[in-house]
């Protein structure tokens, strides 16, 4: 059986629709996937710009490169998710076991868990036994695995969460080539990738409590080296062939 600090580590309260760091961190994971939407469809788009005038052609790689890059996110997401769930559900199968299997210990394990946040130990040996009697795997699922039987995390909802991250991310840059004329068309997009990826940054830079400066330029340092490279990969590939 694992322990509680163990759990706390490696599963950040993930399963807990309900609580406020979960919504953080389904938010975190929407704005990273937006990030990734952006800066990859960019270095897609500046990079066919570089290489042909034909706004259809980077249209079309735009929209490939959203469809796919959209999809990848989503069976990614739903194959870890899915890991994840089912690692949970075995923890949750050996909690029941033990159960029933040995409820003494287990009530006297709950105890000591309760004992160690602080309770005195006629309170958390009354605690447990209450918890034991309303819902015994319930608590023992909150207290040593910090997850939610009734309220596992969906793995189809999280991939649909990555797919509309990424696809809104990757409109930002397909939008602003495919829109302006064809002189402006790659400064255009590099403007709105910049402003887009200091949004990105400043916001996943404050969820994670981290220096906002530095997470926004180092996010804006990626995303204008992408374009830099796929760009004049772009022109070589566009020199040489045309
Ligand atoms: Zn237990």
């Amino acid at each position: 059986m694992s322990t509680d600090s163990e759990q706390t580590g490696t599963h950040p309260a993930e399963p807990h629709h309900d609580s406020l760091s979960a919504r953080l961190n389904w938010l975190r994971a929407g704005v990273l996937g937006a990030n990734d939407g952006i800066i990859s469809t960019a270095g897609l788009v500046v990079g066919v710009a570089g290489a042909t005038t034909d706004r259809m052609a980077i249209l079309a790689a735009g929209v490939a490169g959203l469809v796919a890059g959209s999809l990848s996110m989503a069976g990614g997401e739903y194959v870890s998710v899915s890991t994840q769930r089912d690692t949970e559900r075995a923890a949750l199968r050996t909690e029941a076991r033990e159960l029933r299997e040995m409820p003494e210990a287990e009530e006297r394990e709950l105890a000591g868990i309760y004992q160690a946040k602080g309770l005195s130990p006629e309170l958390a040996a009354q605690v447990a036994r209450e918890l034991t009697e309303a819902d015994a795997l319930a608590a023992h699922a909150d207290a040593e695995l910090q997850i939610d039987p009734d309220n596992l995390t969906s793995p189809w909802q999280a991939a649909w969460a990555s797919l509309i991250a990424f696809a809104v991310g990757a409109l930002l840059p397909l939008t602003a080539i495919a829109l302006p004329p064809v002189e402006w068309r790659v400064w255009t997009c590099v403007a709105a990738v910049i402003i887009g990826l200091v949004l990105t940054g400043t916001i996943s830079a404050r969820l994670g409590d981290a220096r906002v400066g530095r997470a926004v330029l180092r996010n804006v340092l990626v995303g204008t080296l992408a374009m830099t490279v796929t760009y004049f990969v772009g022109v070589l590939f566009g020199v040489t062939v045309g």
